[in-house]
């Protein structure tokens, strides 16, 4: 039986970037398109939510509750996902109660979700008590972490390390390098654990997106948490320490969901130069940091490089002004 509800549109697009790797003649730069995974306009959570929500089956729960930012794609994808397995939806979302509803808060509403506003909190700090509220009222509360990053998340980019090699192999391709926009730690760990199961051989390059702890852990040590406990269910074998944790903290000073000039840089060259829109929180920062680095050349020349776009679309409408 397999463990996983399918929920998305696999394998995704694997393709290469010919008019921008043609302005970066030093390297050859691929796409992966994870912006075209489905399940409401796209994006990385869609990997995650089929392990999770497939868990909150088998426990016959009947409502779903996470968390995130107001512009959450996570929690948008949440309430996509509830919508076709008939789950009821919670989201616990940071920030006061807009006049106006857009971008994917607007999405997560159309899709059905509850939706409470919670301040300060936008990392989940109030899920146990949203849980207790709903448990004593007779729901039985499936908890979503904060972007879905555990280990049950992180199985989809487990996964997604399998699906990228079989690509590998069918195009006869070589990629040396991955980057891609690291924020709650279930892709990188995922991916981190996938590349040693099925023996990928490129460099992971994530970009972090938040400087922010999440509660009191850094990305580091949630990604190191997701891997050791990896290690142990699927028995592999390493000694992985937090030193070994690469996580590239270049592009993160301006804190989370503040477009500057890079972000704007970095999407309007992906847009004219071969049509893909990025989002303005995640891939816009993380697709600057790898154009930054192949303008430096800190990475070894020659390299076949690949860009996971992991979605994010409808932020895009919040940040209009920033973008024009
Ligand atoms: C959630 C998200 C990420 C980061 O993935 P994590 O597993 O949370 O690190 C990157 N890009 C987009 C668009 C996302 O929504």
């Amino acid at each position: 039986m397999s463990n996983k509800f399918d929920l998305g549109f696999f394998p995704t697009p694997l393709q290469e970037l010919k008019r921008l790797s043609k302005k970066y003649p030093d390297y050859t730069i691929f796409i992966k398109r994870d912006d075209q995974t489905g399940l409401a306009s796209g994006g990385n959570k869609t990997r995650k939510l089929e392990y999770l929500i497939k868990q909150a089956l088998n426990e016959n729960c009947d409502t779903v509750i996470t968390a995130g930012a107001q512009q959450s794609n996570h929690c948008r994808q949440t309430a996509a996902a509830c919508a076709i397995a008939g789950l009821n939806c919670h989201l616990l979302l940071g920030g006061e109660k807009p006049d106006i509803y857009d971008g994917n808060l607007l999405l997560s509403s159309i899709l059905g979700a509850d939706i409470h506003f919670t301040g300060n909190n936008r990392k989940g700090e109030d899920l146990e008590t949203l849980q207790n509220t709903l448990e004593h009222k007779g729901n039985k509360c499936f908890v979503i972490p904060y972007g879905g990053s555990n280990f049950t998340g992180a199985m989809g980019f487990v996964n997604a390390a399998k699906e990228l090699k079989q690509q590998c192999n069918e195009q006869n391709l070589k990629i040396d390098y991955i980057f891609f926009a690291s924020s709650s730690g279930g892709m990188q760990a995922g991916l981190t654990l996938g590349k040693e199961i099925y023996q990928l051989p490129a460099k992971l390059i994530p970009i972090s997106i938040d400087k922010d702890e999440t509660n009191g852990l850094s990305l580091e040590n949630v990604v190191l948490n997701i891997i050791k406990e990896g290690s142990k269910k699927l028995k592999i074998k390493n000694n992985i320490q937090l030193a070994d944790i690469y996580l590239n903290r270049d592009y993160d000073k301006d804190g989370y969901g503040v477009v500057t000039t890079n972000e704007t840089e970095a999407i309007n060259a992906l847009a004219t130069n071969e049509g893909i829109l990025l989002d303005p929180v995640y891939t816009g920062r993380a697709f600057y940091g790898m154009l930054d680095f192949l303008k430096k050349k800190r990475i070894p020349t020659n390299a076949n490089v690949l860009f996971w776009h992991t979605g994010g679309l409808p932020a895009i409408f919040k940040y209009a002004n920033e973008l024009r």
